[in-house]
């Protein structure tokens, strides 16, 4: 598996036009192509350029890769703080969203998807492919099909 971690970008959140930084995880099984790490870094940034939910963001660069790279699987995951989020008060302080994308055997094969987790070291508390950590408000709430009460106090325990 090449898995990179921890790439850096910024991106815009389009319902609040406010910013979203965080760190990405790529993994994937090579095929016959394997990408650099500077241009994995370049991916990122060019999908997270635009007014973006990052939902979204973590399923656009799962499938381009899924589609350049014909891997064996893909697993995608981003981590960030929403200033929509944090500058909203005391409470939801250090919230951070996790997404996360998996495409063929990493979606499938739960070794290699357990792999895929162990090695970006990211706790995950939700079933696949999305999961959500932290205090997100409603909007990001509803974009990420988490509406009930009791599911966010779960998340925030
Ligand atoms: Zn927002």
């Amino acid at each position: 598996m090449v898995l990179a971690t921890q790439i850096p970008f910024t991106s815009i959140c389009e319902h609040h036009m406010l910013p979203f930084t965080g760190v990405a995880y790529l993994g994937y099984l090579p095929g016959d192509r394997i990408l650099g790490l500077s241009k994995l870094a370049r991916l990122v940034e060019h999908f997270a350029a635009a007014p973006q939910m990052q939902e979204r963001l973590t399923k656009q660069i799962a499938e381009w890769l899924n589609e350049h790279l014909q891997p064996g699987g893909v697993g995608v995951v981003l981590q960030a703080e929403h200033t929509c989020m944090t500058l909203r008060g005391v409470q939801a302080h250090d919230a951070r969203m996790v997404t996360s994308e998996l495409l063929g055997a990493l979606r499938d094969d739960p070794a290699a998807r357990g792999e895929f987790y162990a090695l970006t070291g990211v706790a995950r508390t939700r079933p696949f492919p999305t999961t959500v950590t932290g205090l997100p408000d409603r909007h990001h709430r509803g974009a990420l099909g988490l509406v009930d009460s009791a599911g966010i106090a779960e998340l925030a325990s």
